[in-house]
C-alpha cells in the first residue's frame, strides 16, 4: 500500500472546525486506499503564546524547561485531530516524538535529528491505523525531551518520510504553494509549479518561512520530494524536487527561464555593531567563537575599513537570540578594548534568489539600482552564487519587495486569488 506524510502547520489546525477539515482529508486520503502519517503542528500561535508565557515567569528560560513547555502545543494538536479521525470512522493513533523514537542530540531548542527509529509508527501502519505525530520535537541521547527549532514540524514530516520510505511528503499550509515571494508582503507574487531544492534552500536559509531550512536541507540530501500546498482550497501546490527530476510538478515551471526565481524577506534577525574595534589579527574569532559556542547563527558580517587602527564590525543574528548574543559582545568587546556595541532590532534582509544568476551579469547593479530609485538605503550586503541579500530598514520591507519583484518581471498580471485565510 502507499505511504504518503501529511504535514499540517498551525493556521491549517488552528480551531476546532480546521481541525475536523484536516481531518476530514486524512480520511479521504485513507479511504483511497492510502497508509497515512500525519505530522502536526501547534495550533495557531500556540507555541508564541507558550514562549511569551514563559517569558512572564522567568527571565532565564532554562532550555530544558522551555522544550517540555512548547512541545505541549504539538502534542495538543495530535490529540485533538486524533479523536477528530476517530469521529469519522477512522482508526488512528497520536505520538509524541520521542514515542516515535525521533532521536536528537543534546542541544534544546535547535536539536538535531540523529536518528529516526519510527518502529512504532510502522507497527501501527501494519495494523491498519493512520498514525499522528506530534511534529517540531523529539528525544535527545540523553533521554530529554527536545525541540528541533521554529518551524521544525517540516523537518519532522521530511524525517519521517525518509524513514518510513513514503511515497509522498505533503507539506499543508495556508497559502497554495511556493510562490515568487511572500503573497502576504507581495502581492502580485505567482506561484511556482516546481522549485529545485538548491532554490529552495536559498529561499528557506535567507528567510523564506513557508519551509523550514533543515526541512529542505534533510529533503535534498536524502532525495524527499516535497509537496507544499494549501489546506485551505487543497488544490496542487509547489513541487520541491531534484532539477533533474521531472515527474513531479511537470517540466514546466510557472515561470519560463527565470534568472531569478524568488524575492525573500526576512524581519526576524537585529543587527549587532562593535564599534572601535582594535585592527588586529584575532579579533573576530574572539567574537564569533563564543557566539558558536552558544549555538547563535551569525548571518551576515560586515567589517568596515580600519581608520587610526580601529574598525567597526557588524553583524546579523536571530532576534530571539539577541539578549543572549549582547551579553556575549559586550563581554568579548570589553575583553580586546573596543569602543562599544550598539545594536538595532528594525532591520529587514531582503534577497534575490536564482539559479540562473550564475550565468547573468548584472544582477547586483540591478538590484541595487531599483532599491536606490525606490529610497531604499543598503546597509549591508552579502552574496551566493545563486542568492544576493542585502539589510535595509524594516520600514522599508514592503516597498524594496516589491519593487524587485517587478524589476526582475515576476510580476503576474492575474488576479490575486481568493484572500489568504487570516493567522490568529
Ligand atoms: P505553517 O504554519 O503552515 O508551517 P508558515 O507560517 O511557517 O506556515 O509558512 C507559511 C507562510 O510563509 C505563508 O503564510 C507566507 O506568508 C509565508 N511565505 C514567505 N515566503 C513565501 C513564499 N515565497 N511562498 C509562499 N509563502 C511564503
Ligand atoms: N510550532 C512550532 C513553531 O511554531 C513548530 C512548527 O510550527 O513547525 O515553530
Ligand atoms: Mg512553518
Amino acid at each position: 500500500m502507499p505511504l504518503i506524510v501529511q504535514k499540517y502547520g498551525g493556521t491549517s489546525v488552528a480551531d476546532p472546525d480546521r481541525m475536523r477539515a484536516v481531518a476530514e482529508n486524512v480520511a479521504i486520503t485513507r479511504r483511497h486506499g492510502t497508509d497515512v502519517v500525519v505530522v502536526v503542528s501547534a495550533m495557531g500561535k500556540a507555541t508564541d503564546n507558550l514562549i511569551a508565557l514563559a517569558g512572564q515567569v522567568s527571565a532565564a528560560r532554562p532550555g530544558r524547561e522551555m522544550d517540555m513547555l512548547l512541545t505541549t502545543g504539538e502534542r495538543v494538536s495530535a490529540a485533538l485531530l486524533t479523536m477528530a479521525l476517530a469521529d469519522l470512522g477512522v482508526d488512528a493513533v497520536s505520538f509524541t516524538g520521542s514515542q516515535v523514537g525521533i532521536i536528537t542530540d543534546t542541544v534544546h531548542g535547535k536539536a538535531k535529528i540523529i536518528e529516526v527509529r519510527g518502529d512504532r509508527v510502522r507497527e501501527a501502519l501494519a495494523v491498519g491505523k493512520v498514525c499522528v505525530v506530534a511534529g517540531f520535537q523529539g528525544v535527545s541521547t540523553a533521554k530529554e525531551i527536545t525541540t528541533m527549532g521554529r518551524g521544525a514540524s517540516d523537518l519532522t514530516a521530511s524525517a519521517l518520510a525518509k524513514a518510513l520510505g513514503a511515497d509522498a511528503c505533503e507539506i499543508y499550509t495556508d497559502v497554495t504553494g511556493v510562490f515568487t515571494a511572500d503573497p502576504r508582503l507581495v502581492p502580485q507574487a505567482r506561484k511556482l509549479t516546481r522549485v529545485s531544492f538548491d532554490e529552495m534552500l536559498e529561499m528557506a536559509g535567507a528567510g523564506s518561512k513557508v519551509l523550514a531550512l533543515r526541512s529542505v536541507e534533510f529533503a535534498r540530501n536524502h532525495g524527499v520530494a516535497l509537496h507544499v500546498r494549501s489546506a485551505f482550497t487543497w488544490e496542487p501546490g509547489t513541487w520541491v524536487t531534484d532539477e533533474q527530476d521531472d515527474r513531479r510538478g511537470g517540466k514546466e515551471r510557472a515561470v519560463e527561464d527565470p534568472i531569478i526565481s524568488g524575492v525573500v524577506t526576512d524581519t526576524s534577525e537585529s543587527k549587532v555593531t562593535v564599534v572601535g574595534v582594535p585592527d588586529r589579527p584575532g579579533v573576530s574569532a574572539t567574537l564569533f567563537e563564543p557566539l558558536a559556542a552558544a549555538n547563535i547563527n551569525v548571518d551576515m558580517i560586515v567589517q568596515n575599513t580600519s581608520t587610526h587602527g580601529t574598525t567597526d564590525i557588524s553583524f546579523t543574528v536571530p532576534s530571539a537570540d539577541m539578549t543572549v548574543a549582547e551579553d556575549i559582545v559586550r563581554r568579548v568587546a570589553d575583553e580586546v578594548g573596543a569602543a562599544g556595541v550598539t545594536h538595532d532590532a528594525d532591520i529587514a534582509k531582503v534577497s534575490v534568489v536564482g539559479a540562473g544568476m550564475k550565468s547573468s551579469p548584472g544582477i547586483a547593479a540591478t538590484m541595487f539600482r531599483t532599491l536606490a530609485d525606490h529610497g531604499v538605503n543598503i546597509e549591508m550586503i552579502s552574496t551566493s552564487t545563486i542568492r544576493i541579500s542585502v539589510v535595509i530598514a524594516a520600514a522599508d520591507v514592503e516597498r524594496a519587495a516589491r519593487s524587485l519583484h517587478t524589476a526582475f518581471g515576476l510580476d503576474s498580471g492575474a488576479d490575486y486569488g481568493a484572500p489568504l485565510p487570516e493567522r490568529r
